[in-house]
């Protein structure tokens, strides 16, 4: 992962970039429209691409660092960096599915892990713990705080839940280029790391598998499974650091509306 220089933002910059994560939202959303068992990944990459494109962005994935779609499908045992292709997905799976846009100039990056059909109770627990753990390294994305607090909550709430927090894959910083400082691990000691301040835009990313923390390649170059074969799950918003409170920038409202209506909605 490139990781250049962060070049903090003003707040019309970071109103501009707001743009882009909403429309990754609501190219999620679109995702949550026709995800279901029988549907291929190489369908959803197909829509959301013509989704993109006709909201005038362009794919933040597609071509950057020879990326070959427009969403990234990571299916159970796979974490993330899954390609879209020619898999039917099938009733009991999850998906996590990550998608980027570049619109006026800035990238927008979210992830969400989707239920297909009937999940099994353990496989929910993991994914709305993983939120958990999303909301937790929000809260401690504020000014004056540091990259380690960040992953410092993220890691506890999903250790102390038996969960393995991966370590090869981070969040990020986001703005004119999809990946930028600082690296934002999802684990961590408080206290240490880069020190956040106002004008930072973060993508934080939890990833986090049911079983061992460890995670391996496929032979495609791209796919990262867990290594033990337990499911994965991965949300991803994109944050501005401020003083008090950090200010969420991307949204799952548009998902979430959809799947409330498909009955699909994970409820505590
Ligand atoms: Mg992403
Ligand atoms: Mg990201």
């Amino acid at each position: 992962m490139g990781s250049k220089p962060l070049v903090d933002l003003s707040d019309d910059e970071i109103a501009v970039l707001k743009e882009s994560s909403l429309l990754v939202g609501k190219t999620l959303a679109e995702v949550a429209k026709h995800i279901a068992p029988g549907v291929t990944t190489g369908e959803l990459d197909r829509l959301a691409e013509e989704f993109i494109r006709d909201s005038g962005a362009i794919p933040g994935f597609k071509g950057l660092y020879d990326c070959p779609s427009t969403l990234l499908i990571s299916v159970n045992e796979q974490v993330v960096h899954g390609l879209p292709g020619g898999r039917q997905l099938r009733d009991g799976d999850i998906a996590s599915v990550d998608c980027g846009v570049l619109m006026n100039g800035f990238y927008g990056d979210s992830a969400y892990t989707f239920m297909v059909g009937d999940v099994a109770e353990p496989v929910k627990k993991l994914l709305r713990v993983t939120r958990e753990c999303l909301d937790k390294g929000i809260a401690a994305a504020t000014e004056g705080n540091r990259t380690g607090d960040i992953g410092y909550a993220i890691q506890q709430h999903a250790e102390s839940n038996g969960y393995g927090v991966v370590r090869e894959l981070v969040g990020h910083g986001v703005g004119r280029k999809l990946h930028e400082a600082p690296e934002v691990p999802n684990y961590g000691k408080r206290g240490h790391g880069v020190k956040l301040r106002t004008g930072m835009v973060l993508a934080i990313e939890p990833m986090i598998n049911m079983g061992v923390k460890e995670v391996k390649q496929l032979a495609d170059g791209w796919t990262v499974v867990s290594r033990d074969g337990k499911p994965s799950a991965h949300y991803e918003h994109n944050v501005a650091v401020r003083a008090g409170k950090a200010e969420v920038l991307s949204t799952f409202s548009y998902i979430e509306d959809v799947l409330k209506k498909k009955g699909e909605l994970i409820t505590a």
